[in-house]
């Protein structure tokens, strides 16, 4: 395995001169050298030959046990030295102080065709910043952050990858639906990879301590590997990369509406600066159309990370970061004016995916109010999200009658669309129809425009919980399936149509399928 392995984040930011991996604050470093566990019995359970290639590897290198054991934190490569990082965050609206890397581990920085990644273990074992938890990590959520981040990749969502998921061959400890009722599962390692893995809360944590040095020297090392572009430490560049993370932040999360993938726990330790997905716990996606819904039964009271208020958050979560910033900057006005930015891009480029979805290349006055009243049809009764805006590519100009025939699959009960809903959506297809008459696109060009965007496969909340269940019997067939179903989610797949429908009914209660905890 040769890997052309590098070194910038450790040579370059300070490191925690405490060796030993006790839990404890960790101050003016950016993060601490820590090995990771020996585990019982490593086993690769899957690989994604796409980042073994990314990273600079063979097909023969991933089957190899060297491998194994190397992306199990079973051996450590000979010069690298790996690392937790040190970050606090806002959760739930509430600054918490440091939390850290508590259960993942930086293995080391590889560079491959002129681009940079850092390679992470998460479930390695405990850190300097595990609290009160053991570093672990359980396989069903491992499963779930192994296949959704590639699936999102596919989907062309910015997002953290992954390389590996492993079983460690070691039981873990845990309280599933936290009502006391915990439980033994069989621990998992997932590799995950990405050019940084630097959060908003890496800045937060040295403006809470008034540790303006170390938050400059990180500030500018990330503008320096990352945002390079932007030239040298300044004012000006300081603003300049709070707006591209700004803007990079938002891009993400109207990628996030447009496919209908709700995070579930978007506190500012869980937003990376890159403006990638990271950190998949509790997601969910709708099946439903419902902008009040949140997978993650810990938010289930306030909803705050609900899919139509996630917008809201990332703008809240940007606030928090302006606020690390301004030490660097001392002045709001130009802070505020990208916060001012961020409102009125959101309803800009919210404007213009919802017209893509709908297939809609021009711009029209009414769009705004199309789209509105589609959102409304949508809530009238439960919708699939996913079924209708793929089975409306199929409308064809001249349809308005038709049109509730075409996207009668996405309801969850038909009978349900009483005589009044009909009527609305009748009335809605009679102005989409109206729309079309201006578009110079064919139908069929439309329809491919649709296809490309709306996507026909996601990995809905049922899939997961049932690659899950297999593998907690030892048969992990369907993780491979659903990797590669999941690697062309916008194409039609004959073989796999079965995967094209609305969650099944046993789905609707089941844990996994419908709620989770935050428990991992
Ligand atoms: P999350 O909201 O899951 O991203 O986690 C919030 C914080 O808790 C992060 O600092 C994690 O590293 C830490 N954490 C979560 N689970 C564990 C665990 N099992 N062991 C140690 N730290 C954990
Ligand atoms: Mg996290």
């Amino acid at each position: 395995m040769k890997l052309n392995l590098k070194k910038t984040f450790i040579e370059t930011l300070p490191a925690d001169p405490v060796l030993d991996n006790s839990r404890r604050q960790v101050k003016e470093a950016c993060f601490s050298y820590v090995i990771p566990k020996h585990t019982n019995a490593p086993e690769m359970l899957h690989v994604s030959e796409d980042m073994v290639e990314t990273l600079g590897m063979s097909k023969t290198d991933s089957s190899s046990e060297a491998f194994t054991n190397v992306f199990t934190g079973n051996q450590v490569l000979k010069n690298t030295q790996p690392y937790a990082m040190c970050y606090g965050g806002h959760q739930f609206g509430n600054w918490a102080g440091q939390l850290g890397d508590g259960r993942a581990i930086n293995l080391f920085e590889v560079e491959h065709n002129a681009k940079q990644w850092t390679v992470q273990l998460k479930g390695a074992g405990e850190t300097p910043y595990s609290r009160t938890a053991d570093g672990l990590a359980v396989l069903r959520s491992s499963i779930r952050e192994y296949l959704c981040s590639e699936a999102m990749f596919h989907l062309g969502v910015p997002t953290t990858r992954a390389l590996s998921l492993a079983l460690s061959g070691d039981e873990v400890m845990r309280d599933m639906l936290y009502d006391g009722n915990s439980a033994y599962e069989k621990g998992a390692i997932v590799s995950r990879i990405s050019p940084s893995f630097l959060r908003f809360g890496s800045f937060e944590i040295f403006a809470a301590r008034q540790d303006h040095k170390t938050l400059k020297t990180l500030v500018d090392y990330t503008i320096k590997h990352h945002f390079s572009h932007l030239g040298k430490p300044s004012k000006d560049s300081y603003i300049q990369f709070f707006s591209e993370v700004s803007e990079r932040t938002l891009d993400m999360i109207i990628h996030w509406q447009r496919v209908g993938f709700v995070h579930g726990v978007m506190n500012t330790d869980n937003m990376s600066i890159l403006g990638l997905t990271i950190d998949y716990g509790p997601y969910g996606w709708l099946e439903g159309f419902d902008f009040g819904w949140t997978p993650n039964t810990t938010d289930r009271q306030h909803k705050r990370y609900r899919y139509g208020n996630q917008p809201n958050i990332g703008l809240w979560n940007l606030y928090q970061l302006a606020n690390a910033l301004y030490p660097l900057i001392e002045e709001t006005e130009p802070l505020e004016a990208i916060l001012e930015n961020y409102k009125t891009d959101f309803e800009k480029k919210s404007l213009k995916m919802m017209q893509s979805k709908l297939g809609l290349t021009l711009s029209d006055a009414k769009d705004s109010e199309l789209i509105q009243s589609l959102e409304d049809a949508l809530l009238l009764t439960e919708t699939d999200m996913t079924l209708f805006f793929r089975n409306l590519s199929n409308f064809k100009k001249g349809d308005a009658k038709k049109g509730l025939a075409i996207v009668k699959d996405a309801f969850y009960v038909f009978n349900e669309v009483s005589d009044s809903k009909a009527q609305h959506w009748r009335n809605w297809f009679e102005s989409y129809d109206l729309r079309l008459e201006k578009e110079p696109l064919s139908d069929t060009e439309r329809k491919r425009n649709m296809n490309a965007v709306n996507p026909k496969y996601v990995l809905r909340n049922y899939m997961a919980q049932l690659a899950i269940d297999d593998a907690n019997k030892g048969d992990y067939k369907l993780i491979d399936a659903l990797f590669q179903l999941l690697k062309q989610p916008y194409a039609e797949q004959p073989e796999n149509e079965k995967w094209f429908a609305k969650r099944p009914d046993w789905a609707r209660h089941k844990v996994g399928c419908s709620m989770l905890s935050c428990s991992s």
